[in-house]
C-alpha cells in the first residue's frame, strides 16, 4: 500500500509495519483500559483522555468504574453524581455528554454500544476519532483515528503543511490517515500511533533518534519538527474578574447550580458579583462578618478568571426564614453542609477553598482582611 499526494512523500507498508513492531516492543501495555474489548471501558478512557494526561486519568478511571461498572449503571445515575465524580478533571461538557451518551446507549441500543464507527459517531460526545478508537479496539474495524497526538505524528512524517484550521485540510489529513491503515493489525497500529505521539513525538522535543519511522519522516529530515502541525487559528484568550461570595450560616454554605452552558456548566459553585460595589449594594444591612480572602486566578483554555473570595459568616442564631430571605436572589441555590458540598460536583478551585476551611487548612493561615475591597 502506498500514500500518494502531490507534494507529499510516498509511504509504503513500512510505515505501519514499523509502528506495529515498535508498539509491541516499546509501546504502552499496562494501562487499565488496554487488554479489554469492552466498549464501555474503552469509551470511558477515550473521553477522559481528551485534554487530560494519563497520570491524572488513572485515578478517576478506577473510581468511575467502581461506582459505575457498566453503561447501565452510569445511565441510571443523576447528572449531579456524575459531575461530582468528574470534579477536578475539567472540561465538564465531557461529563455531561458521557452521561447523555450512556442514556442513549441504554434507551436506543438496548444497553449495547453500536459496533461501527459510523453508528458510534451518532452518540452524544463521540466524535470521529473517538468513534474510530472504540471501533478499532473493541470490534477490530479498520478505521483511522486522528486525535491531537496522531495529527502531530502524521503531519510530521508526511510533511503535511496544510492549515488544519481549514476543514478542507483537515479532511485531506483524514484521507492520508485512512490510506496509511494496514490491512491487518489495526489494534496495535492504532495503539502504536497513540503511543508514539504520547511519548517520543512530543510537541516541543521529539526524540527522533529513538523513533521507528525516523528515516521516513519529512520533518526529521528537514529539522522542521516543531513547525507541524500547522494550525493558524488560535483560541482568543480573555480575562474576567468576579467577587465570589462564600456565604456561611451555621455549618452550611450556600451554593448555586451553574447554568447548563458556559464555564463549569451544571456544577455547584459560589454566587458571583461583577464588582465589589455591586456586592456591597446587594449585601447592605446583612448581619455577620465579612472576610476578604486572597484572590487567585483560575486558568481555563480560553480565559484567565480572577476570583476574589469573600467569606461572609452569618450569625448562627439567625432564623431560618431570615437566612432564606438573604439568599432569595439565587433560586437555583441551596444550603449544603460541608460534607454534602464536598460530595457534589464542584469546580476544583471551590473544592480547594472549602477544604481550606478545615483546621490547619490554608484559610486558617491566610491573611484575613476586614471589608470587601475592590474587584
Ligand atoms: S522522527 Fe521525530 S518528528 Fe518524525 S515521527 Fe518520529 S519522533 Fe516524530
Amino acid at each position: 500500500m502506498s500514500v500518494r499526494k502531490e507534494g507529499l512523500p510516498v509511504l509504503t507498508d513500512a510505515f505501519s509495519t514499523r509502528i506495529v513492531e515498535w508498539q509491541q516492543r516499546h509501546g504502552r501495555h499496562g494501562l487499565p483500559w488496554q487488554h479489554t474489548r469492552d466498549p464501555y471501558r474503552v469509551w470511558l478512557s477515550e473521553i477522559m483522555l481528551q485534554q487530560t494526561q494519563v497520570t491524572t486519568v488513572l485515578t478517576y478511571y478506577e473510581r468511575f468504574l467502581q461506582r459505575f461498572p457498566d453503561v447501565t449503571a452510569l445511565a441510571a445515575a443523576s447528572q449531579d453524581e456524575v459531575l461530582a465524580l468528574w470534579s477536578g478533571l475539567g472540561y465538564y461538557s465531557r461529563a455531561r455528554n458521557l452521561h447523555r451518551c450512556a442514556q442513549a446507549v441504554v434507551s436506543q441500543h438496548g444497553g449495547q454500544f453500536p459496533r461501527s464507527s459510523e453508528q458510534l459517531q451518532g452518540l452524544p460526545g463521540i466524535g470521529r476519532s473517538t468513534a474510530a478508537a472504540v471501533a478499532a479496539f473493541c470490534f477490530g474495524e479498520r478505521v483511522a483515528i486522528l486525535d491531537g497526538n496522531v495529527k502531530r505524528v502524521l503531519t510530521r512524517v508526511l510533511g503535511f503543511a496544510g492549515d488544519l484550521a481549514q476543514a478542507v485540510q483537515e479532511r485531506a489529513l483524514w484521507g492520508q490517515a485512512t490510506a496509511l491503515l494496514p490491512d491487518r493489525g489495526i489494534e496495535p497500529y492504532t495503539q502504536g500511533l497513540m503511543d508514539l505521539g504520547a511519548t517520543l513525538c512530543s510537541v516541543r522535543a521529539p526524540q527522533c533518534l529513538l523513533c521507528p519511522v525516523r528515516d521516513l519522516c519529512v520533518a526529521a529530515a528537514t529539522q522542521t519538527q516543531t513547525k507541524f502541525p500547522v494550525k493558524t487559528r488560535k483560541l482568543k484568550r480573555s480575562k474576567r474578574e468576579h467577587l465570589w461570595l462564600w456565604l456561611c450560616w451555621r455549618d452550611r454554605v450556600w451554593l448555586v447550580q451553574r447554568p447548563d452552558q458556559g464555564v463549569w456548566a451544571g456544577l455547584w459553585s459560589l454566587p458571583e458579583f461583577e464588582t465589589a460595589p455591586g456586592f456591597e449594594q446587594h449585601s447592605a444591612g446583612w448581619p455577620g462578618q465579612a472576610d476578604r480572602l486572597p484572590p487567585f486566578t483560575h486558568v481555563l483554555t480560553h480565559l484567565d478568571w480572577t476570583l476574589h473570595p469573600v467569606r461572609w459568616t452569618l450569625p448562627a442564631d439567625l432564623e431560618e426564614a431570615q437566612a432564606a430571605a438573604l439568599v432569595s436572589a439565587w433560586p437555583t441555590g441551596r444550603w449544603f453542609t460541608q460534607a454534602e458540598a464536598l460530595a457534589a460536583g464542584l469546580p476544583a478551585p471551590l473544592r480547594k477553598l472549602l477544604l481550606s476551611r478545615r483546621p490547619g487548612g490554608a484559610l486558617s493561615r491566610a491573611r484575613r482582611a476586614r471589608g470587601v475591597g475592590s474587584v
